[in-house]
């Protein structure tokens, strides 16, 4: 059945949100923000304006944040001298490296900084050493966590449990072998969390899959139906 489509505003505190409503034959409201900046609400048919409004204001909040967090996200290269100031990016956000002298630990998190204690911070080895070990533990975990949350949907259609490296790679984001051994790029810990999943639900299809056709598309729509904006978004960033 065709769907119609009209434009819509909601104030949202001092700013405002555009839509594109469209109706049709579903059950439920769905919102999507795409990397353009742009907003779709899907809406049953039966919806009154005035519901319709009211659902999309209530979800105002999380759009304003999907929207603000696509706009953030420019893919930046990483660091190159080491120094504070300096801006990485971390699932998509930006940081910035805080060195400072004192006994050499860990680096940690701080709001919107990287901190890293070293014994002699112009020593930009030893700088870039506690940058890539912090990122490199980050990884271990998150996406570790986040190839189970995607086993999860994919296991439901018979795919074996993968085993997981992480390492630094120059031209792809991941790759799968025929036994079952998942390699994701340690790149991969500064694109968005959307793109992380991708990647890895990308992969866990190939173990089913393991080409481009038809059936392996089939396949990722349905176990991550939106992985076309995610793509979108993923291609934006250069790896180099
Ligand atoms: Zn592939």
């Amino acid at each position: 059945m065709k769907t119609k489509s009209t434009e819509h505003v909601i104030d949202f505190g001092p700013r405002k949100i555009a839509y594109r409503l469209h109706r049709g034959d579903r059950r439920r409201l769905r919102i999507v923000v795409y990397p353009d900046l742009s907003v779709d609400v899907f809406a049953p048919r039966t919806a009154t304006d005035s519901n319709i409004h009211e659902a999309v204001k209530k979800k105002a909040p999380w759009i304003a944040r999907s929207i603000d967090d696509l706009e953030s996200y420019h893919p930046l290269p990483a660091p190159k001298r080491y120094v504070s100031g300096e801006t990485l990016v971390y699932l998509g956000r930006q940081y910035r490296l805080k060195v400072e002298n004192g006994n050499r630990e860990p680096a940690k998190l701080r709001g919107r900084f990287l901190c890293v204690r070293t014994e002699k911070k112009t020593d930009i080895k030893s700088v870039k050493r506690a940058v890539d070990e912090w990122y490199r533990m980050r990884a271990i975990e998150i996406l570790g966590r986040y190839t189970e949350r995607c086993y999860v949907v994919a296991s439901r259609h018979g795919i074996p449990e993968p085993v997981i490296t992480v390492r630094s790679m120059r031209s792809r984001w991941g790759s799968c072998s025929p036994a079952g051994r998942i390699t994701l790029n340690l790149k991969l810990m500064q694109l968005p969390v959307q793109c992380i999943e991708y990647v890895i639900m990308h992969e866990l299809c190939h173990l089913k899959h393991p080409n481009h056709s038809r059936q392996f598309y089939s396949f990722l729509t349905r176990c991550l139906p939106d992985w076309k904006k995610r793509k979108e978004t993923l291609d934006r960033v250069r790896l180099s």
